[in-house]
């Protein structure tokens, strides 16, 4: 089975082919352009949607190139309908359609966030874990019951990507800046307190947004260090209790910020002290990509009819743990 991913929920138009044999999946392509917004500001839907039309055409055929085959061969197309940007949630969706109706290739709806969950276990391995996904639009830990991915914590308010990015861009960094900070704190173990809440399993960013931002003008690199340290170990904290509570025996990590070494870091020992396996999604896949989509699609088709023409909506605030999964 062959199917065409893609994904436009935010910054990243990508579209990917992947096959799928048994229970085996093979990445046989993946291409992707990211939106960069000018250095200090965020993305911006319109402008993120109108670089995804100017891409698609290009991506798509890069795409079908390099995994050598063409639209005609394709099973299935699945596309990211939820959560994300409605403009740019809408461009995925039109090339979808348009490519589904014209030549009669049946087609899914997928939602962005268990694409992250289903990638990362088909690249690490992991079967039964408690996930943490951290990224641009999700902080959430959570675990498969009764046929639902089930939420065991949560942010209050901001994701962990948000506060790196919205710290990032008040520092004048270009967005995503994720990566800038990872650098910037790596060069320094001075650590200034920073507010740090967990209340029960979830955590709350917005005061320590504040007071790191409050922070940089004294020095950014430790500004870096101790806003990495904070937010890092409220979520280790958090994640803690689930394993504990949720008694699972491996911990998959996914999303943009998966890629960060120091998360993984202090996760690892959190799993040494709870006797339990890490998996993180590997770094090339841990952010928004066509594959993530693909994947989950190819899932879903095995207990899923593929959705009439006029059932494929976006939606904009299309929660996880409202999906249920048959496969
Ligand atoms: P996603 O929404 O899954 O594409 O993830 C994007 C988020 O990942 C953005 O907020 C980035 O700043 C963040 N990110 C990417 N690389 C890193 C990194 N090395 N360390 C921390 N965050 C990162
Ligand atoms: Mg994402």
């Amino acid at each position: 089975m062959l199917c065409l991913g893609i994904e436009s929920t935010a910054h990243t138009f990508s579209c990917a082919v992947l096959e799928k044999k048994g229970k085996h999946g093979k990445i046989c392509s993946d291409i992707r352009k990211i939106y960069r917004p000018p250095e200090g500001e965020g993305i911006h839907p319109r402008e993120a949607s109108r670089h995804h039309i100017e891409s698609s055409a290009g991506v798509l055929s890069e795409c079908l190139q390099k995994a050598k085959v063409r639209i005609n061969d394709l099973d299935l197309i699945a596309y990211a309908a939820g959560p994300g940007l409605g403009p740019c949630l809408r461009v995925g969706a039109v090339v979808a359609r348009s490519l589904s109706t014209y030549y009669q290739i049946p087609i899914y709806p997928v939602n962005h966030a268990i694409g992250h969950i289903e990638l990362g276990k088909l690249l690490t391995g992991a079967k039964n874990p408690l996930v943490l996904l951290v990224s641009g639009g999700h902080t959430m830990l959570l675990a498969f019951m009764m046929n639902k991915w089930r939420v065991f914590g949560e942010t209050l308010d901001i994701t962990l990507g948000q506060l790196l990015d919205q710290f990032g861009r008040s520092a004048g960094f270009a967005s995503p800046c994720g990566k800038q900070i990872e650098t910037l704190a790596s060069k320094t173990t001075n650590y200034f307190p920073l507010p740090y809440s967990v209340k029960g399993n979830d955590v709350s960013f917005s005061g320590l947004l504040s007071a790191a931002k409050s922070l940089a003008p004294q020095g950014l690199e430790d500004a870096c260090y101790s806003l990495q340290e904070t937010a890092f170990a409220m979520i280790a904290e958090a994640t803690e209790r689930a394993l504990s509570f949720t008694k699972k025996k491996e911990l998959l990590v996914v999303g943009g910020v998966a890629a960060n070494k120091r998360l993984s870091e202090m996760l690892k020992s959190v799993c040494k002290r709870q006797n339990c396996k890490f998996f993180v999604t590997p770094l090339k896949f841990s952010g928004d990509c066509g594959s993530q989509i693909a994947w989950t699609g190819l899932l879903e088709s095995q207990t899923k009819k593929s959705s009439e023409i006029e059932n494929t909506f976006v939606k904009q605030s299309w929660r996880l743990d409202t999906v249920q999964v048959n496969y």
